[in-house]
């Protein structure tokens, strides 16, 4: 089957369907110049582990070392804006079809894109709070000064590190984000997966949940992922071109 059919094919399951989840990972936004982990030439997991540097017990133990790993991250995902994968959630949203994003992502592109429910299951860059006293501070304000001195930003009232709200390898996901994105998915028909290797639990577990909810499973992704076997139909490429063209596709058959 082309591409194009399989395109025009989603497109008429999402026009049958009553409510559609989107289910986004790091390859939603490598179009907005962030990278992913998992991509060969991405970088991120090359020189060191992130298991390791971007563990709780990593950032306790050494948080120079997490903060000197995530500078380029954190660089790119400031400056970062929503690209066409993004966008086109976002008229998604608008057909009354999409009822919810859930995402892996930390960059808040989701909701900087025009998206109103998102459910972030590791965390967002928004805020970072006092690893001792637990202050919140603006996430933003803290991220620009760090990557204008190079210092590991601390807590203005206990002076311990502080930690973006970011969910690091080893700690528990926030449990308000993991059961709202439960609950959509109970009354889901269908999941779009887009962009993610689906390697990452518990998070991935939630398009097989989906699956045996009796719920379409549709996944677009560069690069084949743990669950392709169970999915309805994979698109095997770039999400800032599908999506598009599965949305515009559904536009003109409203
Ligand atoms: P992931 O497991 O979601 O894998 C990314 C997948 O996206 C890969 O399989 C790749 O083939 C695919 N991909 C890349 N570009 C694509 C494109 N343009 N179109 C379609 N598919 C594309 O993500 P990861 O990189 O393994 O990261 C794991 C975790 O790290 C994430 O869940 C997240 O918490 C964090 N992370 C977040 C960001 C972000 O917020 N943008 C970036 C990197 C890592
Ligand atoms: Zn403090």
């Amino acid at each position: 089957m082309l591409d194009s059919d399989r395109i025009l094919m989603v497109a008429r399951w999402v026009w049958q369907s009553k409510s559609v989840v989107a289910f986004t990972g790091a390859g939603i936004s490598t179009a907005s110049g962030i990278p992913d982990f998992r991509s060969p030439e991405s970088g991120l997991w090359g020189s060191v582990d992130p298991m390791k540097v971007a563990s709780i017990f990593g950032f306790r133990h050494n948080p120079e070392a997490f903060y000197k790993w995530v500078e380029p991250l954190a660089r790119k995902t400031l400056l970062a804006q929503p690209n066409a994968a993004h966008l086109a959630l976002a008229r998604l949203e608008q057909t009354g079809k999409l009822q919810a994003v859930i995402t892996q992502n930390i960059d808040i592109l989701h909701t900087r894109a025009g998206n109103s429910t998102v459910f972030e299951l590791h965390g967002h860059m928004r805020e970072a709070t006092c690893i001792h006293c637990f202050t919140v501070y603006d996430g933003q304000s803290v991220i620009e000064k760090f990557l204008e001195d190079r210092v590991v930003p601390r807590c203005t009232t206990c002076g311990s590190v502080l930690k973006p709200n970011v969910i690091l390898f080893g700690e528990q996901l926030p449990i308000q984000e993991f059961n709202g994105a439960k609950k959509a998915l109970r009354h889901s028909d269908m999941m779009i997966v887009v962009g993610s290797s689906l390697e990452v639990a518990p998070a991935s577990d939630l398009p097989m949940l989906a699956r045996r909810n009796g719920a379409k499973l549709v996944i677009i992704n560069l690069e084949p992922t743990a669950l392709d076997e169970f999915a309805d139909t994979v698109i095997r490429g770039n999400a800032a071109e599908i999506l598009p063209s599965i949305v515009q596709s559904l536009e003109e058959m409203m």
